[in-house]
Order: structure tokens, then C-alpha cells, then sequence
């Protein structure tokens, strides 16, 4: 039917989250002979630097950081057998309320139909089948997340290209579960106050709300060693302190909100590519 291989375009903001946000779907579905192209957004220069200097401390120096993530993002490509890596290149935006956000050529400065317009290229170039990135609040509120959201749905749009798309998303048992681990692991993980929690939208959704639930805990070894891969952020990756079994058996499963399909696949389904092949 098609004289190209079934393809998987996961859009990213910063090198690390291809490994937390879809790590096993990539592995998986590189295993199972389909082609997977991840495009990372931005360079990472608002990460840690070598020894652990933090953004804004003196000998911080962006270029610098931008570089050796890169490094960490091919390596953890390698891990994960990505088929493509296709880097935009924005400066990172840092979190929200940061000065890195207003910044000139930050992700979040850049005009949405700017990023559009390059990611459009792409899509038209691999033609996805399966799209996946973040929802409108980037999962948990960072700009450069938000940013990654509305190119690829702007770029969708341009190009009209994947028959499927999906937002990352996370359950809420598997949120409360996450949140019991890290008071576990004495990471810093607060409960927002009631009125706290009201203004914040909340992360993830109800169980019942998940479309799509793929398995990959047979790829778990290469989700951790891909994020292992980002050692110089080590400090900002609590999943490595829970060590590969217990980090498998929490995020092995990864779980999807499916927002468009034209193959009619039945919901809820247990694979991205349901329908397609
Ligand atoms: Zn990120």
C-alpha cells in the first residue's frame, strides 16, 4: 500500500524528555521494524552544566551545556535505535518565569508559524503515521513543552499528514504511585495546598480518561539507559534514583490521549499503530 516504512514522529522539547516522556514506545516500536524520527526542539542550554552548576550561577555557560547534551541526546538515540534525530535548535526557554523566557531566540520568543513552518517540512518529508507530543499545558506546565504542543499542532494542520496523533499523558494512580515513591526516595515532592491545586491544571488525567496504553515494559533496560544516558542532569532525573526495576514497574506502561485517528481503531486500544497495520 505504501513504498515507505510505517513511522513514528515523537516531538520533544529538550534532550532527556524523549527517554522520560515516550523512551519504550520509541524502543518499541524500533524493535518491531517501524521508523522513528524524534525531533528535539531545543538545545538544553537552561540545564545543568558539568559539576552540576545550575542555570544563572556563575561558569554556567549555555553554549557549553547546549553541547554536551547533545552528546547525552545522541547517545541516548543510540540506546533507543531512533531512526532519525532532527534537532530545531531553539534556545532553551528555561522554566516558567525565568528571563531565559523572554530572551531573543528563545522557543518560547520564536512565533508559533516560525516553528510550524520547519516541523511542517519534516512531516512532509517522513510522513508520519503516528504523531505524539504533549498536551496544550505541556504536560506539567514548562514553556518550551507548551511550545513543543502548538508547533506540532499548527504543523498538523499545515500539512495534514498522520492518519494518528496522541498527547503524552500519565494516569492519576500512576501519579499518586509516583508521588509515594519519591516521598519514599526523600525527594522533594510537595503536595500543592487545595488552593494551590486549583489554579494548577492538573497533571496527567482519571484512568478512565486514557485512550491508549502500550506496554513496553520489555523495553525497560533501554528506557533507563537512555535516561541514564543524560548523566550531566542526573540531579533533575528523580526515575533514576528509584533504580530500573521499581522505575519499570511504575512507567512501564506508557499511556497516550488519542486526539485524532482516521483508521477507526476501537478505544481504548494498546498500540499506536492499531489500524494502521
Ligand atoms: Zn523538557
Amino acid at each position: 500500500m505504501v513504498d515507505r516504512p510505517l513511522t513514528l514522529m515523537a516531538v520533544h522539547a529538550h534532550p532527556d524528555d524523549e527517554a522520560s516522556g515516550t523512551g519504550g514506545v520509541l524502543a518499541r516500536y524500533a524493535a518491531e521494524g517501524i521508523r522513528t524520527v524524534l525531533v528535539t526542539c531545543t538545545d538544553g542550554g537552561c540545564g545543568d552544566g558539568p559539576g552540576g552548576v545550575k542555570p544563572g550561577d556563575p561558569g554556567h555557560d549555555p553554549a557549553a551545556v547546549a553541547a554536551m547534551r547533545r552528546q547525552e541526546l545522541e547517545a541516548s538515540c543510540e540506546v533507543l535505535k531512533v531512526s532519525h534525530l532532527e534537532l530545531l535548535e531553539y534556545a532553551d526557554s528555561g522554566m516558567m518565569g525565568w528571563a531565559t523566557n523572554e530572551a531573543p531566540g528563545s522557543f518560547w520568543q520564536t512565533p508559533v508559524e516560525e516553528g510550524a513552518a520547519r516541523l511542517a517540512e519534516l512531516m512532509r518529508r517522513y510522513q508520519p503515521d503516528v504523531v505524539v507530543t504533549y498536551d496544550e499545558n505541556g504536560f506539567y506546565g514548562h514553556p518550551d513543552h507548551i511550545q513543543a504542543h502548538r508547533i506540532t499542532m499548527a504543523a498538523l494542520e499545515l500539512t495534514e499528514t498522520a492518519p494518528k496523533v496522541y498527547w503524552t499523558t500519565a494516569p492519576h494512580t500512576m501519579m499518586k504511585r509516583f508521588g509515594e515513591v519519591m516521598r519514599e526516595l526523600g525527594a522533594d515532592w510537595e503536595e500543592p495546598d487545595s488552593a494551590e491545586a486549583a489554579e494548577m491544571p492538573e497533571i496527567g488525567l482519571p484512568d478512565e480518561e486514557i485512550s491508549t496504553w502500550v506496554d513496553t515494559t520489555a523495553f525497560g533496560d533501554q528506557k533507563f539507559d537512555a535516561l541514564a544516558a543524560h548523566a550531566s542532569q542526573g540531579e533533575n532525573i528523580f526515575f533514576l534514583r528509584m533504580g530500573k526495576e521499581r522505575f519499570n514497574d511504575l512507567w512501564g506502561v506508557e499511556t497516550f490521549l488519542r486526539v485524532r485517528d482516521t483508521t477507526g481503531a476501537a478505544l481504548p486500544e494498546n498500540d499506536l499503530f492499531a489500524g494502521l497495520r
